[in-house]
């Protein structure tokens, strides 16, 4: 499929999610990146955004818990263009319900091409890039070229 290129804005909208074995790590980086987390508009998986909303003050918009849907809804609101840049702490050491789901979530972060970080020392990266708070451009799907292709 052709690409296009869609901006993601200066003023992101972050998802957070880290399997139980790493809430603990995912809330001391939220700790330790408060001050350029709360420029930014942030989402959760309901039992990670509770953790970091009790234990930071940071406003989170909390979706379902992760293995009751909440992975789906993130990976949806990648799909329509509401989340930009996704910080998914997965325990690589423990094995999950939610396997398909989460599967699933990291394909969407690829298909839509947004900044994605799986461990700590990539997400410390992630955000000292000089392009967090620039408005930046990505290649995506152009599914209307491609419709107007197959339909026409
Ligand atoms: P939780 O979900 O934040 O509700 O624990 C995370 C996950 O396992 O996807």
């Amino acid at each position: 499929m052709e690409t296009k290129v869609q901006p993601i804005p200066a003023s992101k909208h972050i998802a957070l999610v880290a399997h139980d074995g790493k809430k603990a790590a995912l809330r001391a980086w939220c700790q330790a990146h408060q001050a350029i987390l709360e420029q930014h508009t942030l989402y959760a998986t309901g039992t990670t955004g509770h953790v970091i909303e009790r234990d930071t003050g940071l406003t989170v918009h909390k979706l379902l818990s992760g293995p009751m849907g909440g992975d789906q809804q993130i990976g949806a609101k990648i799909a329509e263009h509401e989340i930009h840049m996704l910080i998914f702490f997965w325990d690589p050491l423990a094995s999950q319900p939610h396997d398909p789901d989460v599967k699933a979530l990291l394909r969407l972060a690829a298909v839509w091409n947004i900044p994605v970080a799986c461990n700590e020392a990539t997400a410390d990266m992630l955000l000292s890039s000089q392009l967090m708070d620039k408005e930046i451009d990505r290649h995506l799907p152009d599914y209307d070229k491609y419709l107007a292709t197959r339909m026409g």
